[in-house]
């Protein structure tokens, strides 16, 4: 059966698909011969650069500011772990059932075993008594929950392309918790959580969205070199990047120890909120470029 992904990659012979089924503002923009050039060196991986740690604590946004956290990417950073978490098994889940409960025992939980916890929030939301943070991923949980609720037909799709399967019945129970939470913590209030706590990361990214490329990376122990796509292609030419092949570790680190199931719940339940932010924040004509 022909899907309508296999319909647009032949569109093209460039090495993307466009991000059929998205609702979000953030559109593939500038030059389309510069673009084109972009798209085509991500693919290679030339801009890729090695990373040791192990599971994301930076968010896949596009944008830089002066002190970046370094390492794997995804969804709001330590959000992808916890919405793995609250979408499977709720290992973390606070008495009071708030997300921020849950990451708190989260945090404690990763950084008794050396791992990482990073978040950002950007320059527009610094002010103390603005609830948002500047992580879309974040601010927008309740949208991006209604997303898979909503799309989870099309956000499997996407996990079949890049992971070469996908577990219907683990994704649809993912969908049925996504619909079932009604309430959400603030981006503030995730934020500070994080900022608050000692040896966690946090990062204020600068100006505006301008990224033109998602970058979906399956290549272990890498992740995407924004500064050296700003000095060849600068400020208008940006990508976002999600190192999947960081989400199995990531699992494993908030799962029971060896519990295979709950891992691989974890892992599609972290692939299928990172395509549902892609969804919510980007356009149609974003481009998706899978590396290899
Ligand atoms: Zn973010």
């Amino acid at each position: 059966m022909e899907t309508f992904m296999d319909t647009r990659e032949t569109e093209t012979t460039l090495p993307y698909i466009e991000l059929a089924g998205a609702e979000g503002a953030i559109e593939a923009q500038g030059d389309l011969e510069r673009l084109d050039e972009l798209t085509e060196r991500l693919a290679t991986g030339e801009f890729l650069m090695e990373t040791d740690k192990t599971i994301p604590c930076k968010c896949k946004d596009e944008r830089l500011c002066a002190h970046m956290i370094e390492g794997p990417n995804a969804a709001g950073g330590i959000l992808s772990l916890l919405v793995a978490d609250d979408l499977t098994t709720r290992r973390f889940a606070a008495k009071d059932g708030t997300t921020v409960g849950a990451l708190q025992k989260m945090i404690a939980h990763l950084q008794e075993q050396n791992l990482p916890v990073g978040v950002h929030g950007d320059e527009h939301h610094v002010n103390l008594d603005d609830p948002l943070s500047g992580c879309g991923a974040n601010d927008k949980l309740a949208a991006i929950y209604a997303m898979i609720a909503r799309k989870i037909d099309t956000i499997l799709e996407y996990v079949q392309i890049i992971r070469g399967d996908a577990d219907r019945d683990g994704a649809y129970a993912t969908a049925t918790r996504a619909q079932a939470r009604t309430r959400f913590s603030s981006g503030k209030e995730v934020f500070n959580t994080v900022k608050n706590t000692e040896d966690a990361q946090t990062e204020i990214l600068e100006g505006e969205h301008t990224g033109s490329v998602a970058v979906i990376n399956l290549r272990s122990g890498t992740t995407l070199d924004r500064e050296a796509i700003e000095a060849e292609f600068g400020p208008e030419y940006r990508a976002f990047c999600d190192d999947f092949w960081s989400f199995p570790a990531a699992a494993a680190a908030i799962s029971e120890r060896d519990n295979e199931t709950e891992i691989q719940q974890k892992t599609l339940a972290m692939d299928i909120y990172n395509i549902a932010t892609s969804l919510v924040l980007c356009g149609p004509g974003m481009r998706v470029v899978i590396v290899r």
